[in-house]
């Protein structure tokens, strides 16, 4: 959770947020993302005269990923400026594309976490390698071919010579 105060906001008309989202909160369950270290996130609100709330801010930390091909554990550092727009909700109608998000009705605050969660989802690398030229894992032993080489032979007939054979039983 993290939570911006709309009363002590709206009192201020300026607000800083500071707080962690640490690796194993239920946040991030299902979307795939791996914390390495606790998300950091330093955000300031400011409420605007038509009542909108922009907040704007970093968020860092480091994603725990592993190489697609060898399935190493590659660490990405993650540092993102956001920007968050909330209007009230009849502000929002019509303007659904997702850029601004509708305030909580009635509500005294607002939760920040998720909105960053989507941030983050949205940036985070979908196609990861450790290395650009990584050769993986042998596909019938398992071997990492990095490290080492393996004894399998990989027995496929090359078609090439498919047209000398036939040529030769002539
Ligand atoms: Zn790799
Ligand atoms: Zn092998």
């Amino acid at each position: 959770m993290l939570l911006l105060d709309l009363v002590r906001l709206s009192r201020e008309g300026s607000l800083r947020i500071e707080g962690q989202i640490p690796p194993d909160d239920p946040l991030w369950e299902g979307t795939g993302i791996r914390l390495k270290e606790p998300l950091r996130v330093d955000l300031r609100a400011n409420e605007t005269q038509g009542g909108e709330i922009v907040v704007r801010g970093k968020v860092f930390g480091a994603l725990a990923q592993e190489c697609r091909r060898c399935l190493d554990p590659v660490d990405i550092p993650l540092r993102e400026e956001v920007t968050l727009v909330f209007a009230p909700p009849e502000s929002v109608e019509g303007n659904e594309d997702g850029e601004i998000r509708a305030l909580p009705e009635g509500d005294k605050e607002v939760d920040l976490a998720e909105p960053i969660r989507e941030e983050i989802v949205l940036s985070a690398p979908a196609f990861v390698l450790c290395e650009p030229d990584c050769k993986g894992l042998c596909p019938y032993c398992g071997t990492d071919l990095n490290e080492t080489t393996c004894e399998c032979v990989v027995d496929e007939p090359d078609p090439r010579w498919d047209t000398l054979r036939a040529l030769k039983k002539e």
